[in-house]
């Protein structure tokens, strides 16, 4: 169902040529690092575009549409050439998008330290920041258009589904595009000798920033194998002893960019230990009045490919009998975040107010609005100070919930504890155990919280009489974001 994997970069740089080293240093003291050396693959990015191409190099900062009108009133065009943007501000796959827009020939993706390297503290091991030769990598399939195999678009990719012939698929990034590490970057950033980047664009590596455009070219070649794979979800369910048609799903992918520690296993491990809370209960006689279902999605890196194409293939049994949707995706110390449909935030709000925060002994809910109340605008703080329900956020794409939410109009959650564990270890070889032991919740009692919270959240679901959807706190969701007229769109994956 999805791709490739073979990659090779080269710069050419005036006079010089220097080859990009395109590989992540492994930490040998990680007890994970026989298993990377053995089994990791090189950075990349999921359906980039094929191809070689040889352009000057033009620094695009974050590569959002801002920063091309920075560049466009400084008279430096991007057409023909290719972009160099470093992390942050946006998801990739907008850089992407957006360079290919805006008519460059490819585009290269690098961390800055200041983002989550040096500039924050010190690199893992001695700290949880990336060192210079670590890459995030990621999928730049175009994920606001549509999520799921890029070859069977609105239908499920089973076996014998008529598949689209790869040139036509429309969410596969038409340049080629490479993940690069600040050690990759710096001799690239070094050879431009075009006029210097604005001040706010200039990152934290040792040198002066500019805009490019000028001597610097730089040959990039991406080359994948498109090799059909299938991908695997697991699917586990109970079924209801009352309405055993209307279902209450719980799910988390299980695939990771290289170990993924934190992303998603965090978050899957507090999934499993709430199946297996649930089989004691059934143990004792236990059932749910509705069918519960436990899913673990595969391929949600490269483009939430299990839980969209499971759900296009099942997408009228779906719409028939899915009562909600409960999704998590790494979880780590920190403050309760609940995302999604506002039917549910009065249930959310209940729960959280029964879930202790481990740090603090305060319910979650109690730290959420604490959080709020320091972080917060003004507007917020004097919400929360007289409104005594949490508030959750409107969700964007990013995470296994999008086919749910956004396709099928199924209620969703999409939950996690965040905001306190440390590191730039995001889609790195060193999103490890020990990393996550030791930076990201190293006692695990996020973890067991999680499992509260998600494991109450779909009792409550599965068991209730009436399901306990409140209507009121949408209308007034709704209200609120007609008044201020807001509109917030998370986009990661
Ligand atoms: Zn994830």
């Amino acid at each position: 169902m999805f791709e490739r994997i073979i990659r090779t970069g080269r710069q050419r740089i005036s006079q010089k040529e220097i080859k990009a080293s395109l590989t992540e240093k492994i930490i040998a003291t990680d007890s994970a690092a026989d298993a990377l050396a053995k089994e990791s693959l090189a950075p990349y990015n999921a359906y980039s575009g094929e191809g070689e191409v040889t352009g000057a190099l033009v620094y695009v900062n974050q590569g959002v549409p801002e920063d091309y009108e920075v560049l466009e009133r400084r008279g430096v065009d991007v057409k023909g050439k290719i972009v160099l943007a470093r992390y942050g501000g946006s998801w990739r796959g907008i850089k992407a998008k957006v360079a290919a827009e805006k008519g460059a020939l490819g585009c290269i993706i690098f961390n800055d330290p200041l983002e989550d390297g040096y500039a924050q503290g010190a690199a893992y091991p001695a700290g949880a920041y990336k060192h210079d030769t670590a890459v995030q990598r990621g999928s730049v399939v175009d994920l606001p258009m549509r999520p799921g195999d890029p070859l069977t678009p609105g239908y499920g990719a089973t076996k014998d589904a008529k598949r689209l012939p790869r040139e036509q698929a429309e969410t596969i990034m038409k340049i080629p595009v490479l993940p690069i590490s600040s050690a990759d970057a710096e001799p690239l950033l070094k050879a431009m000798d075009s006029p210097v980047a604005p001040t706010e664009w200039r990152g934290a590596l040792p040198l002066t920033y500019r805009l490019g455009g000028g001597q610097a070219v730089v040959r990039l070649k991406a080359e994948f194998h498109w090799n059909l794979v299938p991908t695997y979800n697991v699917i586990a369910r109970m079924k209801g002893s009352q309405f055993p048609d209307q279902w209450v799903l719980r799910g988390n992918h299980h695939d990771a960019w290289v170990i993924g520690a934190r992303d998603p296993i965090s978050a899957l491990a507090p999934l499993l230990e709430q199946a297996r809370a649930f089989s004691e209960l059934a143990k004792n006689g236990w059932r749910p009045k509705r069918t519960v279902l436990f899913c673990v999605w595969d391929g949600e890196e490269p483009g939430l490919l299990g839980s969209t194409e499971w759900a296009e293939h099942h997408a009228d049994e779906l719409r028939r009998k899915a009562v909600a949707y409960v999704n998590t995706d790494g979880n780590s110390r920190g403050i309760l975040g609940i995302g999604g449909s506002h039917s549910m935030e009065t249930l959310a709000g209940e729960v959280a107010q029964v879930v202790p925060d481990p740090q603090t002994g305060v319910s979650v809910s109690e730290r959420m609005r604490s959080a709020s109340l320091v972080r917060g605008s003004a507007e917020e703080k004097k919400e929360y100070l007289t409104r005594k329900n949490i508030h959750i956020e409107a969700l964007g794409s990013g995470s296994d919930f999008s086919v749910f939410l956004q396709h099928l109009g199924i209620a969703s959650y999409y939950i996690g504890f965040r905001g306190e564990g440390r590191g730039g270890e995001y889609h790195t070889c060193f999103d490890t155990f020990d990393h996550y032991a030791k930076y990201g919740d190293p006692d695990f009692s996020y973890g067991v919280a999680l499992a509260k919270v998600c494991g109450r959240i779909t009792l409550r679901l599965a068991d209730a009489d009436i399901l306990p959807f409140n209507f009121n706190a949408q209308a007034q969701t709704f209200n609120r974001c007609g008044e201020r007229r807001e509109s917030r769109v998370i986009l990661t994956i």
